[in-house]
């Protein structure tokens, strides 16, 4: 009997549990900042349809296109037509993420823009030429001008109402960095004092790009000599590596790669490739240490 209850109880909870982590996940669900591409299903060139200019928007705001977002300029008629920029723009964003190059806003390509990413552009550069650019590097970058550190002593910091589970991951993706390079790091209390300035914020917080729209992304830093690495503190962060959430060592190790001057590569398996998924764990790529090497000529 008292067995029989025991298993009761525990169904019991076992049943809350559920409803719990089923509530849990509602909680947590971010509506995704790129909707609009669900109107765009099957819109192909010569289409003239609303919400084009946002799809316009965004790819020129990852650098595949050149677009001019001024919002207080009178629309342009032209601006909802799928024309051969945006063609174009598309064949570009599919062979960086190594889908089949159609040039349409086909499935995949739907798909692959709606997976959780890191807010910073993939090209700085727009390629103005009407020519398919064949040669597109293939692997990593920097921020234009290549900006980098002038010392190799760096000083950290962390804001201060960031969760203090949330740091030591943080270190261990910093110590990988300086097991790589000739950076070394070292943490003081207050964010003034420090080149790296790590904070955990919610939507609007003072740069311009506001988490929860589609350009700040799950993270965004800023190039060296600035060095502020900003986390969505919206998201759910895994410090134990927990599989329903970003894992925070790895999303820390790539923003942190922007800090000391990489930008994106499209090596899949390398942490400077610009899309993450939930409870997916990486360390640094021979591709990422290429880069930094290159960057800094060590
Ligand atoms: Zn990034
Ligand atoms: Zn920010």
């Amino acid at each position: 009997m008292a067995s029989q209850v025991f298993t009761y109880i525990l169904l019991f909870h076992f049943h809350l549990y559920i409803i719990h982590a089923h509530q849990f996940k509602s909680i947590h669900k971010i509506p995704s900042p790129l909707k609009f591409l669900n109107q765009l299903s099957g819109v192909q060139k010569g289409d003239n349809v609303k919400y084009v200019s946002d799809l316009k928007k965004y790819l020129s705001y990852l650098g595949y296109l050149i677009y001019n977002t001024n919002s207080n300029e009178q629309r342009s008629e032209k601006d909802n037509i799928f024309d051969s920029s945006v063609e174009l723009a598309l064949k570009k964003y599919q062979k960086f993420y190594n889908l089949n190059i159609t040039g349409t806003l086909d499935a995949n390509t739907m798909v692959k823009m709606q997976e959780p990413r890191c807010g910073m552009p993939d090209f700085y550069r727009p390629d103005k030429s009407a020519v398919f650019p064949f040669h597109m590097i293939s692997y990593y970058s920097f921020f234009p001008g290549h900006p980098k550190w002038r010392k190799k002593k760096l000083k950290y910091a962390f804001n201060r109402n960031m969760k203090e589970e949330l740091k030591p991951p943080l270190e261990h993706a910093l110590s990988e960095w300086a097991s790589a390079t000739p950076f070394r790091f070292s943490r003081v209390s207050n964010l003034s004092q420090a080149d790296i300035k790590i904070s955990f914020f919610r939507g609007y917080h003072g740069d311009g790009q506001p988490f929860g729209s589609k350009d700040a992304g799950l993270a965004h830093t800023f190039a060296p000599p600035d060095g502020r690495v900003h986390f969505d503190a919206a998201q759910k962060w895994s410090s134990k590596g927990e599989k329903d959430a970003y894992d925070v060592q790895t999303v820390g190790l790539h923003e942190l790669g922007h800090a000391l001057g990489l930008g994106h590569t499209r090596i899949l398996k390398a942490v400077m490739y610009p899309i993450v998924h939930e409870g997916e764990r990486k360390g640094l790529h021979e591709d990422d240490i290429n880069g930094i090497k290159a960057l800094y000529k060590f």
